[in-house]
């Protein structure tokens, strides 16, 4: 394979080329994943204390962020007020960390999320 002549940055850049924010934030939440893991093994193979106990820490990291980029890219399927089924992703309003109300409750609230004050907007089909 050829690819081993292009900068790792490059490619990474061509990933996320032509993609949709969501896409994006999907993307990289898989990435961040993925990156943990190569932190992990990294880790496995340090002797140096010290360095080891950082690097799980970046493990932690990475896992952090890519577990809050899929939080905010899996959409929920009910309405957290009432429990309504919300099986149609374009059905409802959420917020950017997908906290999701039905019609009627996200118009109860003013459209303002109760759990992080945050705009609630109709959800676009998926
Ligand atoms: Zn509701
Ligand atoms: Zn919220």
């Amino acid at each position: 394979m050829s690819d081993r002549t292009i900068p790792p940055e490059q490619v990474m850049a061509s990933l996320f080329r032509g993609l949709g924010r969501r896409e994006q934030m999907a993307l990289m939440s898989k990435l961040e994943i993925a990156g943990g893991a190569v932190y992990r093994a990294l880790a496995a193979g340090e002797s140096n204390a010290l360095a080891r106990e950082k690097l799980l820490k970046a493990a932690e990291d990475e896992e952090r962020n890519g577990g809050l980029l899929k939080l905010m890219t899996t959409p929920k399927d009910k309405c957290e007020r009432c429990d309504a089924a919300l099986a149609d992703s374009a059905a409802g309003h959420a917020c950017s960390f997908q906290c999701t109300f039905c019609e009627p409750c996200a118009a109860s609230m003013n459209h303002v999320c109760p759990n992080c004050s945050g705009t609630l907007s109709p959800r676009a089909a998926a």
